[in-house]
C-alpha cells in the first residue's frame, strides 16, 4: 500500500457515514454508475482508517470458492489456500467486492453470515466456521443501471447493507476534480465537464452508460500531456461510449464545437 493518501473529493456525507458504519461493524454498499469515484472512495477510506484493502472485481465467473479458498496440489500433497475473503476475515482487512451483482449467486450466500451480527464465515470445504477479526469490514459496490444489461441485487441482499449513492458530481466540483487529478488547466476542465453534461442530457441516444468522471479524467490526462484537445475528447470520451457510427459522428461534431 502506498503511503500517500489517495485524492478523494467528498461529494456529501459519505466519509462520516462510512466511519460510523465501520465503527458499528455494518456492511457498506456503494451504489452508482461506473466511474463515479466508488473505488477511489474506498481506497481513501481504507487509507484514512489505516486498514488494508483487498479488492475483488466480481464478474460472471466469480464464485464463492474464488473468495473463500480452495485445495491446490503441491508436489505430492494437497494444501489449503485461503481466498481473499478468508484472508480479510482473518487479518482484519477491508474487503471490497466491486460489482457484487455480477458474481455468481453462491457469493451472496457465502457472505450472508458475515453481514449480520454473527460476523462469521463458514468454510464448507474445511467444515470450519471462523469469526471475523475485530477490524474486518465488508464493502460492496453495485451499479443499479436503470437501463438494460445490468444485473439486479435482490432486496433481501441490499437490506443487509448501509448504502450510499454515488453519481456524477455537480459541474463545478467535477471540474475541480479534473484539475486536481490531472493538472489540466481549469478552463479546459470546465469545457470537458460541459461536454459531459451535454452528452449526459442526451437521453435519446439510449447509451447504456454515459460519460463518467473517469472518461473525463482520461481526456484531461491526454490533453495535459500534449495530445490535441479535440482528438483527446474523441478517443477518451466519444469512442469508449458507443460503437454506433452515426452516434460517434454526431458526438464528435457536438464536442468539436465545445472545445
Ligand atoms: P468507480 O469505482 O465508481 O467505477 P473510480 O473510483 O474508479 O470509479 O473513479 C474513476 C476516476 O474518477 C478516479 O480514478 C478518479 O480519477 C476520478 N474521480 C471520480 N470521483 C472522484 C472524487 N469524488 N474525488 C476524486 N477523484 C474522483
Amino acid at each position: 500500500m502506498s503511503n500517500q493518501l489517495p485524492y478523494y473529493y467528498a461529494i456529501g456525507k459519505e466519509v462520516e457515514v462510512f466511519e460510523q458504519a465501520y465503527k458499528n461493524k455494518l456492511p457498506f454498499l456503494l451504489k452508482g454508475p461506473t466511474g463515479t469515484g466508488k473505488s477511489r472512495f474506498i481506497e481513501f477510506m481504507a487509507h484514512t482508517l489505516k486498514k488494508e484493502l483487498i479488492t475483488i472485481s466480481c464478474h460472471e465467473e466469480t464464485s464463492s470458492t474464488d473468495l473463500i479458498g480452495r485445495y491446490i496440489i503441491k508436489g505430492a500433497e494437497t494444501v489449503w489456500l485461503d481466498g481473499p475473503l478468508t484472508t480479510a476475515v482473518k487479518k482484519g482487512a477491508i474487503i471490497y467486492l466491486d460489482e457484487i451483482a455480477e458474481a455468481r449467486p453462491d457469493v451472496i450466500v457465502a457472505i450472508h453470515s458475515l453481514t449480520d451480527h454473527r460476523r462469521e464465515l463458514f468454510i464448507d470445504k474445511l467444515g470450519e466456521t471462523i469469526k471475523a477479526h475485530e477490524d474486518f469490514a465488508l464493502v460492496a459496490s453495485f451499479n443499479p443501471g436503470y437501463q438494460r444489461g445490468f444485473k439486479e441485487l435482490k432486496p433481501s441482499t441490499r437490506q443487509r447493507f448501509v448504502a450510499v449513492s454515488f453519481d456524477y458530481p455537480e459541474p463545478k466540483i467535477e471540474a475541480e476534480i479534473l484539475v486536481n487529478e490531472t493538472g489540466v488547466e481549469s478552463g479546459i476542465a470546465k469545457k470537458l465537464v460541459n461536454i459531459a453534461t451535454k452528452i449526459r442530457n442526451l437521453t435519446e441516444l439510449g447509451l447504456t452508460e454515459t460519460v463518467s468522471t473517469r472518461l473525463l479524467v482520461d481526456a484531461a490526462k491526454l490533453i495535459h500531456s500534449g495530445l490535441p484537445k479535440r482528438l483527446s475528447v474523441h478517443v477518451a470520451i466519444v469512442e469508449p461510449l458507443t460503437d454506433d457510427l452515426e452516434v460517434i459522428s454526431a458526438l464528435k461534431d457536438l464536442s468539436d464545437l465545445m472545445i
